[in-house]
């Protein structure tokens, strides 16, 4: 049996950024990823939003992470050359009841850290985008986009610069903590010895915590997949902002509503939608649900001219709530909550975790 001090699994950006980090402390790091590159799970599927860190329950882990992973991204964008763009968003109300629960949303993003999101009336949301119709709105400059890719790509760069590996067609089957470390045995039946292991599967993270000998049942939540279809605009984005639908008071969304994101080469997309499924590899865009977007988008941009949205890509949650269930947060455990030496499990690491990835792996870092 081979031993290795620290094996990471999934080189997502969650998994690259945790195992840069703890490289960088001088440890010997492997990554162990089932695929054939980095990033070709969630972290390729996504909006590529820096999120300010507005919504999230104050004082949860996903609103700590993400607005100290908000800024370290900023910052590491600019130290590494990564491609991205602070272009700001706007929280759009089109209903009175969305526009009277706007200051609950800048009180609530206050207490979580995001000074700079304001208030602005229906004009001068409109004097910002013209082509928007809105009651009211909330602007955070400090959104912001990123090239995900280019993010992956830096992090992997940086491990391997501190001596670490990502070796790829390596799945993890199941694990097994003794009292030496933890066995971690692939699916060709090689098998590792670490002193800790890191699991960032993503989507298959709660199945690989269920496949790990030692770790009590208590510390397995059910997976739960919502898989979420974006349509892309054909022409010209009329927004230079991000723009977001106010969330409707008092109703539970597993997402963000249908919004408006632009990428760094200007082509605009809607959504994610919500769509609980069962096969975390049900990818596909389903055309039928264009409907429901040109409803939702007309809200808050009236002029989306018929047949100008096209399914593009989905993307796929890895939930750790049910749907009717209050959404859960970041499942960040090692030792002191599982009492297994040597394990950290990353579970239901869903949106903001793009944003939140090296809080969490400075997180993670002081765990060990
Ligand atoms: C529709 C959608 C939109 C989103 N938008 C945003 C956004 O705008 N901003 C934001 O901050 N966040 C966003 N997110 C969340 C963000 O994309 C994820 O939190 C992040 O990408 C998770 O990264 P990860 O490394 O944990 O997982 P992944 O990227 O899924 O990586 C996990 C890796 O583990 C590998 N793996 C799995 N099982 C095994 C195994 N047994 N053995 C070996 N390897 C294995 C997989 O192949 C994969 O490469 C969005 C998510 C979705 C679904």
């Amino acid at each position: 049996m081979d031993r290795v001090d620290t094996v990471v699994i999934g080189a997502g950006v969650v998994g690259l950024a945790v195992a840069r980090a703890l490289a960088a402390t001088g440890r010997e790091v492997l990554v162990l990823e089932q695929a054939d590159a980095i990033g070709t799970g969630t972290s390729s599927r996504n909006s590529e939003v820096i999120h300010a860190g507005i919504y999230y329950p104050t004082g949860s882990l996903k609103a700590r992470l993400c607005v100290q992973g908000r800024e370290l991204l900023y910052r590491y964008c600019a130290e590494r050359a990564v491609a991205h763009q602070r272009c700001g968003k706007l929280i759009v109300a089109t209903s009175p009841s969305q526009r009277d629960a706007l200051p609950a949303i800048v009180d609530k993003a206050l207490a979580n850290g995001v000074t700079d999101l304001r208030l602005l009336s229906r004009d001068e949301a409109r004097a910002m985008e013209p082509a928007l119709e809105c009651l009211g709105a909330a602007y955070s400059p400090s959104t912001g986009i990123i090239d995900s890719h280019a993010l992956m790509l830096a992090l992997q760069g940086d491990l391997e610069h501190h001596g670490g590996l990502v070796a790829f067609h390596a799945s993890v089957d199941h694990m097994r903590a003794t009292a030496a470390g933890i066995e971690v045995h692939c699916a060709d039946g090689s098998v590792l010895q670490a002193r800790l292991v890191v699991n960032a599967a993503g989507l298959g993270a709660c199945a690989l915590a269920g496949a790990t000998q030692g770790l009590p049942s208590s510390h397995v939540p059910r997976a739960h997949f919502a898989k979420g279809s974006y349509f892309t605009l054909s022409g010209r984005s009329p927004f230079s902002r991000l723009i977001y639908p106010a969330p409707e008071p008092d109703r539970h969304l597993a997402g963000l509503g249908v919004h408006l994101t632009i990428d760094l080469g200007g082509q605009a997309k809607f959504g994610p939608d919500v769509q609980w499924v069962h096969d975390p590899l049900d990818l596909q865009v389903d055309p039928s649900r264009g409907v429901v977007f040109y409803d939702e988008v007309r809200r808050y941009w009236p002029a989306l001219p018929d047949g100008a949205l096209q399914p593009g890509y989905a993307g796929m949650r890895p939930k750790i709530s049910g749907p009717d269930e209050p959404a859960a947060d970041f499942r960040i455990e090692g030792p002191a909550q599982h009492g297994v030496p040597g394990l950290i499990n990353l579970l239901g690491i869903e949106s903001p975790g793009l944003t939140s990835c090296l809080a969490i792996a400075e997180h993670v870092t002081a765990m060990t």
